[in-house]
């Protein structure tokens, strides 16, 4: 194929799952794409929209994943041969999804980059279950953190956090939950305050429960929550309990249970 436009990569963010929550960007940089780079959080239900090549570039913690210095090189490569490239990444491409890194090595090869932002599961993701991550009457914000900081990488300063008493949303924290919880609880945080677990959220497999920051290590063990998931702290994680589930109305009328 000849290049009949200058070399671009889009970074296009996958939203949470649910391919109805992807931007009419995303659905249209996707649809267009001579060639797909995609993440595994993205939705089996979003990779069915790949017309082109579609290329599982993997990251999983702890599992074998894709260098990502090869994912740089695939994707200038692509690029360089004219193809009009798509980097697929769940939730949004700058929150938590190498995307500010995929941006400097994409310019540093002289190629145009856009991104397409896309829901973050951070903030989809609670909401899913009925979670606002603020509300005026319970916190005037919300901290997105990470849990998994990576190897060799500082450690966030969870006794600042805790102190802010802003609603504290931590992804890629399932696994160290008990940790991270001694921490906040160390820092004056009360054992009862609300919190979430939110698993998969807007997928075939979303399932959540609520407990109390003292019960949360038992509570991911007990439920048996597993990655990806969200961990909600602060008093807006109660409002998942009152979360009602309306039927959805499909396209042809039929209804169905969301979630
Ligand atoms: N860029 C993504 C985050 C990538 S980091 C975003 O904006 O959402 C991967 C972490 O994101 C997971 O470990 C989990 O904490 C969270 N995550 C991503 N998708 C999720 C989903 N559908 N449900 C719950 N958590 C999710």
């Amino acid at each position: 194929m000849t290049a009949t436009h200058a070399p671009v990569v889009s970074l296009v963010g996958a939203g949470p799952g649910d391919p109805e929550l992807l931007t009419v960007r995303a659905l249209r940089r996707i649809e267009a794409a001579d060639v797909v780079l995609a993440d595994d959080l993205v939705d089996p239900r979003v990779l069915a929209l790949v017309k082109g090549r579609l290329l599982r570039v993997g990251k999983r913690g702890g599992c074998i994943s894709t260098d990502q210095r090869f994912i740089h090189e695939l994707m200038i490569r692509e690029a360089r041969a004219g193809h009009r490239v798509v980097r697929l990444k769940g939730g949004d491409p700058f929150v938590f999804g190498r995307g500010g890194e995929e941006v400097d090595a994409l310019r540093e090869a002289g190629l145009e980059v856009e991104v397409v932002s896309g829901l973050t599961s951070g903030i989809a993701g609670p909401a899913a279950v009925g979670i606002p991550v603020t509300d005026r009457r319970a916190s005037p914000g919300v901290i997105l953190v990470t849990g998994h900081p990576g190897e060799g990488r500082a450690e966030p300063d969870w006794a600042a956090l805790a102190r802010t008493g802003l609603t504290l949303v931590i992804y890629m924290g399932v696994a160290r939950a008990a940790d991270i919880t001694a921490r906040l609880l160390a820092a004056g945080l009360r054992a009862e305050l609300p919190a979430a677990v939110v698993s998969a959220a807007h997928t075939a497999r979303q399932r959540h429960a609520v407990t109390t920051l003292a019960g949360l290590p038992d509570c991911i063990a007990r439920e048996g929550l597993a990655s990806p998931a969200l961990l909600v702290i602060g008093e807006v994680a109660a409002h998942a309990a009152a979360l009602q589930q309306w039927p959805e109305v499909m396209g042809d009328g039929r209804e169905v249970m969301a979630g």
